[in-house]
C-alpha cells in the first residue's frame, strides 16, 4: 500500500491572513474571538487542500498563533513561573506574553530579561532554517501537567470536518533538547522521567479521540548528540507505547548517520526519512528497519521551491518498492512550513519561471502524481500526461539561456589561485593602509545603515508605485545621503557610511540587480510570529549587468574628506537568505555571486572608495547541522569571500561584518577570510567573545560592537569606555575599532545621535589614556 502525507503545512495563509489578524489583535482592533476564528478558518482551508489533493490524512497540531514550540510549552503545562500566569489568563494571553514579553519589562528585546522578569522567551533558529522558535526554559523546578484543550479542540475540528487525522507533536527528547537550562549545570535530560507520563497521557487521549496516527518529530536525531541523549531514546519510546495508537517517528534536515540504527530500533509503527538531506541513511535503514515497520520517504524537497524531477523520483521509489514490501509513505522531506503556500499564480514571478516552481499546494499535487504512478495500472496510465508535462518543463528549464551562461562558466573555469588572495599579507597591507588613512587610535565607525525614516520608506514606496520619477527618486536619496554624511561629520565619526537609504533589505537589494535572481509577489515564508520573509529565487547563472551601489557611495565620498566605506552584502549571506537552484552545487552559486561582488568592489575602488565592507552576517548560520560537514562548507564559504575582495590594491581596506554573537567555532574560518577589519556584534556578550579571538591570535583589526542596537537605550560614555578597555586587555589596542553591534536602520535619529556621540566621546577619552 502507498500512503501520502505531509509533516506540516504553512500556517500564515495565502494572503498572510494570520499575520494581519495577529497584528490587528495586538493593536486591539479585533478581539480574541475574531483571532480564533481566523485560525479556525485557516486550519479548515489547509486541511481541505490536503484532502482535495488526495492525502490519506490531514496534519493536526502544526498550527500555531505564534510558534509551534511555544505551543508545546503550554501543552505540557511548563510555562516558566517568572511569567506568573494565573488560571484567569487565557491560552492566547499566555502565548503572546511568552512570545512578546510584558511591555514595560521587555527592555532589550528577546531573551534580554530571560530567567527573570517577564521579558519574552529567547528566540532561536529552528535548526538551519530561517524560522525562529521560542526557546523553552527548564530548571529543577520545572513540572509538567497536561493542558491539551487547544490541541484536542483542533483534533475535534478536523474530525468534525470528516478528515482522518494524524496529530503532529514535537517528540519529548527534541522538546527538552531544544530548550535551555536555567541554571548552569542543570541537565534537561533529568526532566525526561517526569515528562514522559504526560506525553503518554496525551497519546491516550488522542487515541480515545480516534486519531489515526501520531507523528512524533525528533529532528535532533540528525545532530551530533551527546551519548546520554542518544541512550535515552530507546527506553523513552518504550514507555510511550499506547496499544492501538500507531506512532510515526519523523526525522529531517540532516543525516541520521550514527543514529540510524537507533532510529530503526525504536518501537514505533513508522519511520520518516528526509531523502533530500539524509539520502546517505537510506541503505542502512533499508537493512535495519524491521519489515513490520512502515517507511515514510521524504522524497520532495520541503525546503526549496523547485518542481520535482518526477521521473527520477519515480525511478528511486520503484526500486525501493521492489526492495521493501508493506506500506510505503510518500511525503515532502520535512514540514512545508519553510516554503510559500503556493506559487502557482504569483503575478510578480517571471512568467518563464512560473512553471518551474512549486509551493506547498503544488507539492501536494506532486505527491499524488507519484503515488498514482507508483501504484501502476490505470492510475499510473492516467498520470502519464502530467509526467510528460513535468519532463518538458524541466527540459525547458535546463535549456533556458537564462539558466546556463557560457560566459559565466568560462570565467569560473579561468579562475586561478591568485584570484583568491590579496596581493600582500596583512602586515604589509596594514602598514600601507595606515599611511593612507592616518586614522587615530580606536577609530570610530558604524555598520552601514542609518534610521530608515518614514520619509525614506515613503520615497522607495513612491518609486515602486510609479509615483516618483527616477530622477526625483535619485535626488531624494541623494538628499538622505547628504544628511547622513552631515550627521556623521557633526558626530565626529572617523569612517563614514552612506547610510543605505536606498535599500529595503540587504539581500533583495542586490538580488534585484543581478541576473539569475527572480522575485515573487506572494512567496512569503514565516520567520517568527507574524513576521514573514520573501526570499529571492536564485534560478540561473549570476551576472551583474551594471554597477549596483557605486553611484550612492561615490556621491557620499564626494561630500567629505573622511573615508567612506562602500557597502555590500557577501555571497554566502545572499545565498543563505534565498531559495537556491538545485541543479548545481551551492558552492558554485556562491562563486558566481562572488564574481559579481568582485566586479562591484572593483568599481567602488575605481570610484575612489578606499574602504569597502562586505557583510557576511549569515556565514555562521549557514553551518551544516553535522560537524562532519563543517570543514567543507567553511572552506568554500571563506574562499568565496576572498574571491569577492581580493581584486583590490593593498592600500584598499576591506571590512566585513558579522552578527549573532557566537564566533568561537569558526575562528579559523574568520581568519581565513583575511578581511583587514571585522566588525562584530559583541556588546551582549560583554566582550567575552574577544577572549576567543585573542586565544586564537586573530591577526587583523577588529571592531567589537560596543552597544546593542536592538534597544533604544542610549549607552553611557563610561559604559562604552569600560567595554573598550576590556577589549584592549585581550586584543592589541592599535587593532581595535569602536562601533555599534550592527546597522542602525531599526532605530530613530534622536537615540542614534545620542548613542553615537557617547561612543565617539568614549573613543576620544580613551585615546588620552592609551
Ligand atoms: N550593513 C548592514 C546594516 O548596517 C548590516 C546588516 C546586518 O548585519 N544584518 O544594516
Ligand atoms: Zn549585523
Amino acid at each position: 500500500m502507498i500512503r501520502t502525507h505531509v509533516l506540516g503545512f504553512p500556517r500564515i495563509g495565502a494572503q498572510r491572513e494570520l499575520k494581519r489578524a495577529l497584528e490587528a489583535y495586538w493593536r486591539g482592533q479585533i478581539d480574541a474571538g475574531a483571532l480564533e476564528e481566523c485560525g479556525r478558518a485557516l486550519r479548515a482551508r489547509h486541511w481541505a487542500l490536503q484532502r482535495e489533493a488526495g492525502l490519506d490524512c490531514v496534519c493536526v497540531g502544526d498550527f500555531a498563533f505564534y510558534d509551534h514550540v511555544a505551543n508545546h510549552i503550554q501543552l505540557f503545562g511548563c510555562e516558566p513561573s517568572r511569567f506568573g500566569f494565573s488560571d484567569a489568563d487565557s491560552g492566547l494571553v499566555r502565548t503572546f506574553t511568552m512570545a512578546r514579553g510584558v511591555a514595560r519589562e521587555i527592555g532589550t528585546g528577546h531573551g534580554a530579561c530571560s530567567a527573570s522578569g517577564r521579558g519574552a522567551l529567547e528566540m532561536s533558529k529552528w535548526f538551519d532554517t530561517n524560522y525562529h522558535y521560542l526557546v523553552p526554559e527548564f530548571g529543577p523546578q520545572t513540572a509538567f501537567r497536561l493542558a491539551a484543550e487547544r490541541l484536542l479542540g483542533e483534533v475535534d475540528e478536523a474530525l468534525a470536518l470528516g478528515h482522518p487525522v494524524k496529530t503532529v507533536l514535537l517528540g519529548p527528547l527534541s522538546f527538552l533538547y531544544l530548550g535551555k537550562s536555567l541554571e548552569e549545570g542543570f541537565e534537561r535530560l533529568d526532566l525526561l522521567d517526569s515528562l514522559l507520563p504526560v506525553y503518554r497521557q496525551l497519546l491516550g487521549q488522542l487515541k480515545a479521540r480516534g486519531v489515526a496516527w501520531v507523528q512524533l518529530d525528533e529532528p535532533i536525531l540528525g545532530l551530533d548528540l551527546p551519548d546520554a541523549w542518544r541512550h535515552a531514546f530507546e527506553p523513552a519510546y518504550h514507555r510511550l507505547q499506547v496499544p492501538g495508537l500507531p506512532v510515526l517517528l519523523a526525522t529531517y534536515f540532516s543525516p541520521l548517520a550514527e543514529n540510524a540504527h537507533l532510529a530503526c530500533r525504536l518501537p514505533v509503527a513508522a519511520l520518516h526519512l528526509d531523502l533530500v538531506r539524509g539520502d546517505e541513511d537510506l541503505q542502512s535503514v533499508l537493512q535495519w528497519l524491521p519489515e513490520h515497520r512502515e517507511l515514510s520517504l521524504g522524497i520532495l524537497d520541503g525546503r526549496n521551491i523547485w518542481r520535482c524531477d518526477l521521473d527520477a523520483a519515480l525511478d528511486r521509489l520503484s526500486a525501493l518498492r521492489e526492495r521493501r514490501g508493506g506500506t510505503l509513505w510518500l511525503a515532502p522531506s520535512c514540514s512545508l512550513l519553510h516554503v510559500p503556500l503556493t506559487l502557482a499564480d504569483d503575478e510578480a514571478l517571471d512568467a518563464e519561471l512560473r512553471p518551474w516552481v512549486a509551493g506547498a499546494v503544488e507539492k501536494l499535487t506532486e505527491l499524488e502524481l507519484l503515488r498514482s504512478a507508483l501504484s501502476g495500472g490505470e492510475a499510473a496510465a492516467k498520470v502519464l500526461p502530467a509526467f510528460d508535462e513535468a519532463r518538458e518543463v524541466r527540459a525547458r528549464r535546463a535549456l533556458s539561456s537564462r539558466v546556463s551562461k557560457k560566459a559565466v562558466a568560462a570565467r569560473i573555469n579561468a579562475l586561478a589561485p591568485d584570484d583568491y588572495r590579496r596581493a600582500s599579507p596583512f602586515s604589509v597591507r596594514q602598514r600601507l593602509q595606515r599611511e593612507r588613512f592616518n586614522l587615530p587610535l580606536f577609530p570610530t565607525t558604524t555598520i552601514g545603515s542609518f534610521p530608515q525614516t518614514e520619509s525614506i520608506r515613503a520615497t522607495r514606496a513612491a518609486l515602486r508605485r510609479g509615483a516618483l520619477s527616477d530622477g526625483d527618486y535619485r535626488s531624494a536619496i541623494r538628499n538622505e545621503i547628504a544628511s547622513a554624511v552631515r550627521e556623521q561629520e557633526a558626530l565626529g565619526l572617523d569612517v563614514l557610511v552612506h547610510g543605505e537609504a536606498e535599500r529595503n533589505d540587504m539581500v533583495e537589494y542586490f538580488g534585484g540587480q543581478l541576473e539569475g535572481f527572480a522575485f515573487t509577489a506572494n512567496g512569503w515564508v514565516q520567520s517568527y510570529g507574524s513576521r514573514c520573509v520573501k526570499p529571492p529565487i536564485l534560478f540561473g547563472d549570476v551576472e551583474r549587468p551594471r554597477a549596483m551601489t557605486v553611484e550612492w557611495s561615490r556621491y557620499a565620498q564626494s561630500l567629505t574628506a573622511r573615508p567612506v566605506k562602500g557597502m555590500l552584502t557577501g555571497p554566502v549571506t545572499i545565498l543563505q537568505w534565498s531559495f537556491v537552484r538545485d541543479d548545481v552545487p551551492r558552492s558554485l552559486c556562491a562563486q558566481q555571486i562572488a564574481l559579481a561582488i568582485r566586479d562591484e568592489v572593483g568599481d567602488l575602488e575605481a570610484a575612489g572608495l578606499g574602504m569597502i565592507q562586505i557583510d557576511e552576517p549569515a556565514l555562521r548560520e549557514g553551518l551544516p547541522l553535522r560537524r562532519a560537514h563543517w570543514r567543507d562548507y567553511l572552506a568554500w564559504a571563506t574562499r568565496t569571500f576572498r574571491l569577492s575582495v581580493s581584486g583590490v590594491a593593498d592600500s584598499t581596506q576591506i571590512h566585513t561584518h558579522m552578527c549573532y554573537a557566537e564566533f568561537g567555532d569558526i575562528l579559523e574560518a574568520i581568519t581565513a577570510m583575511d578581511a583587514d577589519v571585522i566588525t562584530l556584534e559583541a556588546s551582549r556578550s560583554g566582550m567575552t567573545l574577544l577572549r576567543d579571538f585573542a586565544d586564537f591570535r586573530y591577526p587583523n583589526e577588529i571592531g567589537p560592537g560596543v552597544y546593542d542596537i536592538h534597544s533604544p537605550v542610549v549607552p553611557a560614555q563610561a559604559q562604552v569606555e569600560a567595554l573598550v578597555r576590556k577589549a584592549a586587555e585581550v586584543v592589541p589596542a592599535r587593532n581595535i575599532w569602536v562601533n555599534p553591534d550592527c546597522g542602525l536602520k531599526t532605530r530613530a535619529w534622536p537615540e542614534t545621535r545620542a548613542a553615537l556621540s557617547s561612543m565617539v566621546a568614549a573613543a576620544r577619552a580613551l585615546r588620552q589614556e592609551f
